[in-house]
């Protein structure tokens, strides 16, 4: 309650602030504060090393127990892209600051501009991996048209990366057909990314509550095969409030999120 009382005086500070510095677009935005915390807080970049660092000895002790008697499959690491490995922050920021909704026009102006900076650790653990002769795949729901400029991109960041294993998005959201199609012929020892679709077809659609219940039923593979990164500005967490419906105004949406509190 006494931290709620503490958000609820910040919040109010905040919506203040931003009113006398006339900034009323960012002040009604309700993603404000997840915005300031992902642009500032050192928490953040700490947890983005404590997840990198982790996925680097987890990643280590798999590989030493390997034995390449026991099954023809290259190791691999699956990982997905936005807000695992690039940091998109200052386009979502971007456009919250102009009062505009997310448009796929300007995400595909800012994914051509081939300068989205890593997130904190991902670049060496990926380079680890790489000398560990660990085969990389990044399953992203980027588009399809988009595999250039993200190559581009990643390879400018000294980020190992080959283009035949971006597996973006073609037909479903769903990644469980790429997932397939990377087992074929690799084991994967590690999944990073930071939306719990990125490690299994279980949360696919699934409401809030259910997500919930998988995520304790299968608590043992957190920190040992799937490493989650936050992100508290967008993913299916939100979606699954909204029951995935891409259609609701902003006034439904609010309503939900709201109700979400409560429920
Ligand atoms: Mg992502």
């Amino acid at each position: 309650m006494k931290n709620l009382m503490v958000l609820f005086l910040i919040l109010s500070t905040l919506v203040a602030v931003l009113a006398t510095e006339q900034v009323s677009t960012t002040s009604t935005h309700p993603g404000t504060m997840s915005a300031v915390w992902h642009r500032t807080s050192g928490e953040y970049v700490a947890l983005c090393h404590q997840a990198y660092n982790l996925a680097t000895t987890v990643l280590a002790e798999k590989v030493k127990k390997i034995n390449p008697k026991n099954s023809n499959k290259r190791p691999a690491i699956v990982l997905d892209i936005d807000e695992t490995v690039l940091d998109n922050f200052n386009y979502i920021i971007e456009f919250m600051a102009s009062g505009q909704k997310f448009s796929v026009s300007s995400w595909k102006k800012w994914v051509a501009k081939r300068s989205t900076p890593a997130l904190a650790g991902a670049k060496d653990f990926l380079q680890f991996a790489d000398k560990l002769n660990v085969e990389i795949f990044y399953i992203s729901n980027r588009a399809d048209d988009e595999v250039n400029d993200t190559f581009e991109n990643l390879r400018s960041l000294s980020i190992p990366v080959k283009k035949e294993n971006l597996l973006f998005k073609s037909n479903s959201s769903s990644k469980d057909s790429r997932r397939i199609q990377v087992e074929k012929n690799h084991e994967i020892l590690l999944f990073v990314g930071d939306n719990l679709i990125d490690f299994s077809s279980k949360f696919d659609l699934q409401s809030v509550k259910q997500r919930v219940n998988i995520v304790n039923e299968i608590r043992a593979e957190f920190g040992a095969k799937f490493i989650i990164i936050p992100n508290s500005m967008y993913g299916d967490w939100e979606s699954a409030i909204y029951k995935y419906d891409s259609k609701l105004s902003t006034k439904e949406k609010e309503h939900l999120l709201l109700r979400a509190l409560t429920n």
